[in-house]
């Protein structure tokens, strides 16, 4: 550097090596082992395709963890953040503010009717934290029912409350409180061995007799449709049939949509799905269209009203923080300019139509299922026994997974997919085009064939 040269060090542009080397030197990889930690650097991004460090552009099959439902570099929601930094960048939670109002009165048009009182956070994982602590205070309880292949979040209460072996790394020291767990709900691979339907939907059946069998009992928290663990849809009648139980035992109803809400399932919240408002809806992501990060924990009024003559004892510095609402707004709004939610809906039959066709061509392909545009293709070595690739076990002990195989030939081939354990996430931005979603079925089309020369 010669002595005229103003910029510092810390301002020289990094070459993309560098800030790879710097991000694994200095950060920790998460859900992982370190070991092998090789980021991709993300330089760009606009619509559904995103550009890594190399100027390779990537079309975007998995929304950032189905977050960007509008799509990458939305105006509306640039501007939005610009006018409210410039307005209003914080004030203290305790103070109202006109983005706040804009906010709350938008929520009370799209969320399931009945759901009116909100406390806004900055996660998934502390709007479910918010959840329990909640439920426990108006409850008087301590209990909360979870289920297995299940995911609320990595703090103490939330990961305790995970039905995923990601649990596991905390136990015993982080077992959560009066965290019990329920069998999920699978179909496909149903835990107790029944078929849908004769069995009468036994797995809710379970439940209540666990709520019968336990004392103390809260509220049961449930992904209405299983996100991370393999878009597990219920059987029309679980949920309402889980509101009735839920109702008879004086137990809240949880549903954690921080995943499955904002569009991603065709309807604005996948409980719409079959019209049951819960006693406490959990979201994020897809609020903001992650732009910025934002969660809510939205309950009744029922509930509400108990505070007020009862301490509402939470609280965060940057709760209802100006800069993550103000997004918010411009979120819904353009979801609602733009009818994504109807889109989702109206694209459902063609993703359908497609990865039914793909089941029918790779026999590695177990199952595909999903709603909206939130499609699991669910891989095993054998039909007849259905059993997996890989489990849990292989993830949490770094083995190399076949599903991470094919997403690295996708990336290759220009498509960003979300593999997880045994299935692949098909679950692209609300805006996403047909030729779109054909790229990029079509490019896992190609791949699969990787899983297929492994079934046996
Ligand atoms: N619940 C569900 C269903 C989720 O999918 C997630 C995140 N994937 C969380 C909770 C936690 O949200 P966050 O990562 O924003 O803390």
């Amino acid at each position: 550097m010669s002595s005229t040269d103003t910029t510092t060090p810390s301002e020289t542009k990094l070459t993309s090596a560098e800030v790879v080397q710097i991000t694994k030197d200095t950060n920790y990889g998460t859900w992982r082992y370190q070991k092998g930690w090789n980021p991709l650097h993300i330089v760009d991004a606009e619509g559904c395709y995103i550009t890594d460090g190399n100027g390779k552009k990537y079309l975007d099959f998995s929304s950032q963890l189905m977050c960007m439902n509008l799509g990458h570099k939305n105006p509306a929601v640039i501007a939005s953040i610009a006018k409210q930094a410039e307005e209003l960048a914080y004030a203290m939670p305790g103070y109202a503010t006109t983005t706040r109002a804009e906010l709350s009165k938008l929520l009370l048009e799209v969320l399931p009717k009945g759901l009116n009182k909100f406390f806004f956070t900055t996660s998934g994982t502390d709007a479910n934290e918010a959840a329990f602590k909640i439920a426990r205070m108006y409850t008087g309880k301590t209990k909360i029912i979870a289920r297995y292949r299940s995911y609320h979040g990595s703090t103490s209460g939330s990961i305790a409350a995970t039905g995923d072996p990601r649990r596991w790394a905390m136990e015993p020291r982080g077992k959560g409180p009066g965290i019990i767990f329920a069998p999920e709900v699978n179909c496909y691979k149903c835990p107790i061995k029944h078929t849908y339907p004769t069995c009468g939907i036994a797995c809710v059946d379970y439940l209540e007799h666990m709520i019968r069998n336990e004392s103390d009992v809260a509220a049961v928290i449930v992904e209405p449709i299983v996100g991370t663990n393999g878009i597990l849809v219920p059987p029309s009648e679980y949920m309402p049939r889980l509101r009735k139980i839920c109702d008879e035992y004086g137990v809240l109803m949880i549903a954690d949509e921080v995943m499955a809400g904002w569009g991603r399932c065709g309807t604005w919240f996948a409980m719409d799905l079959w019209g049951v408002t819960p006693d406490i809806l959990t979201t994020a992501k897809g609020i903001t269209s992650a732009y910025v990060p934002l969660g809510l924990c939205a309950t009744t009024e029922k509930i509400g009203d108990f505070f007020q003559d009862h301490y509402f004892s939470h609280g965060h510095t940057y709760e209802a923080h100006p800069m993550t609402l103000a997004p918010a707004v411009a979120t819904i709004k353009e979801m609602q300019r733009l009818g994504l939610v109807e889109r989702a809906k109206e694209l459902e039959p063609f993703v359908e139509e497609k990865l039914q066709a793909l089941k029918a061509k790779h026999r590695s392909i177990g199952d595909v299922r999903g709603k909206g545009l939130f499609w699991a293709v669910d891989l095993v070595k054998n039909r007849e026994t259905k059993e997996p690739f890989n489990t849990y076990v292989d993830k949490v002990s770094g083995k190399p997974l076949v599903v991470d195989q094919i997403a690295g030939k996708l990336a290759a081939d220009g498509v960003m997919i979300q593999a997880w354990v045994s299935h692949i996430v098909i679950a692209p931005p609300l805006i996403v085009t047909k030729e779109e979603l054909e790229k990029g079925i079509d490019a896992l089309d190609r791949h699969l064939s990787i899983a297929d020369e492994l079934c046996v």
